[in-house]
């Protein structure tokens, strides 16, 4: 059952996957940028695709200033359902914050209900997949360890968000970024 399960996750093509998720492109921060990352009263979320509390947190800190900066913008549409909303970020690859899909609040309950709901979350899949090659419709049942499979490639690197290898900030965006993001143990 081990070995079956441990294929079936190295099966999974998370390059692939990361490729299908819409890209932010990022903006100019306005003038007026938040100086200080938003700091949130609520206990740390647990791990998600293989991110840890603190890294989900880090992830919320960095997402919330570049949209308050104007850096990145809600789409207008879910991604996967094209609701108008209410809209929110849904933080998936958490190293990567210009991968970070837009979903209306149906959506993004059912995508982290899946583990237990897999086929409500099927529902909103077989809805509005149209290719069946859209970033949704390829999530496996399995949790998908992302934050290793980008640690394999970059190192503890990867988990510094404000200076990523994978998403690099324009100089503009990099002098201004806050200076209060939750420590990172690793780094
Ligand atoms: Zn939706």
């Amino acid at each position: 059952m081990e070995t079956a399960l441990a294929e079936l996750h190295s099966q999974f093509d998370i390059d692939g996957y990361i490729e299908a998720l819409p890209r932010h492109v990022l903006g100019l921060p306005r003038s007026n940028a938040p100086p200080r990352y938003q700091v949130s009263r609520f206990p740390l979320l647990k791990p998600y695709n293989g991110f840890t509390g603190i890294e989900r947190r880090r992830g919320g800190h960095l997402a919330g200033w570049l949209l308050a900066a104007g850096c990145i913008r809600l789409a207008s549409k879910c991604n996967i359902c094209g609701s108008s909303g209410p809209l929110s970020l849904h933080g998936d690859v958490y190293y990567d914050i210009s991968r970070d899909p837009t979903l209306c609040q149906p959506c993004h309950r059912a995508i982290h209900l899946r583990f237990y709901r897999w086929d409500e979350w099927r529902k909103v899949v077989d809805a509005s997949a149209v290719t069946g090659r859209e970033w949704f419709a390829q999530i496996p049942p399995h949790s998908i360890d992302i934050a290793q499979h980008l640690r394999d490639r970059w190192g503890w690197h990867a988990a510094d968000l404000e200076r990523s290898p994978i998403c690099p900030f324009p100089d503009a965006i990099a002098e201004v970024l806050p200076n209060n993001m939750l420590p990172h143990p690793n780094l």
